[in-house]
């Protein structure tokens, strides 16, 4: 089984062309990776096997790596980057915004 990501409005999987970070298994870490997704996602709850991909990091918690290495992560990164879905009430429209979540 193929993973995916757990962000609210992503689901992106390795084809994607995304890379795919597990959720940390320090409880602290993992509750901050829970906690940043809960506020796009209410009354969803992390497990061990889920993932989150590249697109929810900024550029600075990425270590340096080589052009063809496999980006990791810094220790203590926390995902900001998240989608926002807002409602146009008068317009029945819906359009997406990716926006940053800074971690409180
Ligand atoms: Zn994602």
């Amino acid at each position: 089984m193929s993973s995916h990501c757990v962000a609210y409005g992503c689901g992106k999987t390795a084809e994607n062309d995304v890379t795919l970070f597990r959720f940390p298994k320090d409880p602290e870490e993992f509750h901050k990776w829970e906690k940043q997704v809960q506020r796009t996602r209410s009354n969803w709850f992390a497990s061990p096997n889920c993932h989150l991909c590249s697109d929810h990091f900024g550029k600075d918690y990425f270590e340096s790596i080589s052009p063809f290495g496999v980006p990791k992560l810094k220790p203590g990164a926390v995902p900001t980057v998240f989608v926002l879905i807002f409602y146009k009430l008068k317009s029945q429209c819906l359009f997406f915004n990716i926006t940053m979540l800074p971690f409180l």
